[in-house]
């Protein structure tokens, strides 16, 4: 299954990805978007996840296999 990792450098904390798939994204305290779940997600949160890297303004969310 697919890791998601999102790339601070990139991200401009707009909460797109969070809004989109609230199982694996959510805002950090520092305002900028963090993986949470980042084991053992499911197929529709895989799906999510990859609507909310497709959707990133700035390409900050990548995934690997
Ligand atoms: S959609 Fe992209 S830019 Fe917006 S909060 Fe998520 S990772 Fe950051």
């Amino acid at each position: 299954m697919k890791k998601f990792k999102v790339n601070k450098d990139l991200c401009i904390g707009c909460g797109a990805c969070a809004a989109i798939c609230p199982e694996v994204f959510d805002i950090d305290e520092d305002g900028l978007a963090k993986t949470i779940k980042e084991e053992n997600i499911t197929e529709e949160e895989a799906a999510e996840a990859t609507d909310a890297l497709e959707g990133c303004p700035t390409s900050a969310i990548s995934d690997e296999d």
